[in-house]
């Protein structure tokens, strides 16, 4: 699978006012890299129409042991709208995509498995942490493509990601960030 110039981005790390809670929550290392490479936004939960702000989402291992996205409150199950999502999000990308950089603990967005899982529909027995689904079907389809969450992005894996985005010299805006962690 080719590598091409895109580097995929949860909205929400750009500062688009898609969260659930109607909150800020840009990432200022994600927003200075948007300046100097072309950057995708996604935001599944907006992507399949639902509003900001939102009733939150959360992740149910159900009785046989697959994990769902449900919606607080509904109760509505959302993981057959947001997977149709984000296979055609992922599929248009072929060739295209260069680097993901995605919110963790997100039951959409999250690569890493941080995103808390509970037991009942309510929300309320946590029995672990899991992928959301736009990162685990990323991983999936993008073997050889990095994935990062934001927190990655401010570790080892994320001076490898500048050093792959910018071979020749890392701009100086973007490396002050690691010197200032
Ligand atoms: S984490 Fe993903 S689904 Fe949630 S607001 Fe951000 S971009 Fe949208």
């Amino acid at each position: 699978m080719g590598r091409g110039d895109l580097v995929v981005v949860s909205a929400c790390l750009l500062g688009r006012p898609v969260r659930y809670d109607g909150e800020f929550k840009g990432d200022p290392l994600i927003m200075e890299l948007a300046k100097y490479v072309e950057v995708l936004p996604v935001c599944p939960e907006t992507g399949i129409g639902l509003p900001s702000p939102r009733p939150r989402v959360f992740l149910w291992k159900d009785p046989r042991g697959e994990i769902r996205v449900i919606q607080e409150g509904t109760k509505k199950d959302l993981t057959p709208q947001l997977e149709e999502f984000c296979r055609k999000f992922l599929e248009k990308l072929k060739g295209r995509v260069k680097a993901f950089v995605l919110k963790s603990k997100s039951p959409s967005c999250s690569p890493t498995p941080t995103t808390k899982t509970y037991e009942d529909l309510e929300g309320e027995k946590l029995i672990g942490r899991y992928q959301g689904i736009l990162g685990k079907m990323a991983l999936e389809l993008y073997p050889d493509v990095p994935i990062l969450d934001e927190n990655k992005l401010k570790g080892g894996e994320g001076r490898a990601l500048l050093q792959l985005l910018f071979p020749s010299a890392i701009p100086d805006t973007l490396l002050q960030y690691f010197e200032a962690w």
